[in-house]
């Protein structure tokens, strides 16, 4: 049976470390740290993740400053509102929820950023100093994980790592930070021949597909560390029936509500064979959000 990763416990950890390090600043006669969120349109689940992260901003004592606009809004007028933002003394971090309603191209706007409030360690400087291995803002899911994975002490030099996924926002940056404590790492994708033969390679397993339940507990190496980035939502009964054979309590969840949450592993399955495990919800999605904090205070104390 795995140790459960508890990605919520951490993350509650790591905003305390944020909230008394903002209270230390405030206490110095120095300002709070601010945290400008822009959200185009009216997508409800980006609304979510908008509505949890400014609940976390007022846990921690940053500033939250949120700028909402309409679904048409222009390129120009959104280009005009980050060029705004770059420029305020007082604004230390820029989050643009995506993805952006089209025909808006989130890589043109997020380069316009002033990289030093790229919250989201998204813009190719950022991405070019975690490629060097150079200090800067880093994609917060990969790098709470990476924080949450040494704070369980799991060992990662040597160790062959497969990373599943090779978004610029998850999988590409994850596998250069398990790659930077020396792990020996493989990057998959969805043509990757022989899937199930790779992970069963891996002793740290990274799962960032959006595919609900394709990792089998077959697939893993026995003792294996896996962390789960998948959020997928399930609806079918028939896949339900499929990936939750060994999670029953889903399958509960998915034929009480008509709807359930999991990862891209198949929890149940892997529990019994993984050494440590993240479930989903309650695993990486929390860490992400406190990631996103930890980098706020980080550009505000670097931008002095
Ligand atoms: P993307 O859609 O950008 O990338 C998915 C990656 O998975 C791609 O590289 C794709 O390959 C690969 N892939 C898709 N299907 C397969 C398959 N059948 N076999 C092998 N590889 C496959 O997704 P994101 O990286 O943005 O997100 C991944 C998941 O993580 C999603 O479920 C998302 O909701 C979740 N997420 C969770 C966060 C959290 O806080 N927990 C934060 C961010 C994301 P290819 O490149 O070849 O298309």
């Amino acid at each position: 049976m795995a140790q459960i990763l508890d990605g919520k416990a951490h993350a509650d950890r790591m905003l305390e470390v944020v909230r008394t390090s903002v209270e230390a600043r405030i206490s110095a006669g120095l300002r709070a740290p601010c945290l400008a969120v822009v959200l185009v349109g009216e997508n409800p689940a980006s609304q979510v993740y908008v509505k949890n992260k400014v609940a976390a901003c007022i846990r921690t004592g940053i500033r939250s400053l949120e700028r909402f606009l309409p679904e048409t809004t222009s390129s120009s007028t959104l280009l005009a509102t980050i060029l705004q933002l770059n420029e305020a003394p007082d604004v230390d971090g820029i989050l643009v929820q995506l993805p952006l309603p089209k025909p808006l191209d989130a890589k043109a706007i997020v380069q316009r950023i002033d990289p030093a409030k790229d919250v989201d360690g998204l813009h190719p400087l950022n991405q070019g100093l975690l490629f060097q291995g150079q200090k800067g803002l880093r994609p917060c899911t990969p790098n709470a994980v990476m924080n949450m994975l040494k704070a369980y002490g799991v060992v990662m030099q040597g160790k062959r790592a497969v990373v599943l996924g090779r978004s610029e926002i998850v999988g590409k940056p994850m596998a250069l930070m398990l790659l930077e404590e020396q792990a020996t790492v493989t990057i998959a994708h969805s043509r990757t021949l022989d899937l199930p033969a790779l992970c069963r390679e891996a002793d740290i397993l990274v799962a960032a597909m959006g595919q609900p339940g394709l990792v089998e507990g077959s697939w893993i190496k026995p003792g294996a560390v896996v962390v789960d980035v998948g959020i997928n939502r399930v609806e079918k009964l028939g896949l339900g029936e499929r990936i939750f054979a060994k999670d029953p309590k889903k399958l509960e969840t998915l034929k009480a509500k008509g709807s359930v949450l999991c990862g891209d592993v198949r929890y149940g399955e892997a529990f019994e064979v993984a050494g440590a495990i993240t479930p989903v919800p309650g695993g990486v999605g929390p860490l992400t959000i406190a990631g996103l904090l930890m980098n706020t205070l980080q550009a505000c104390e670097a931008r002095g």
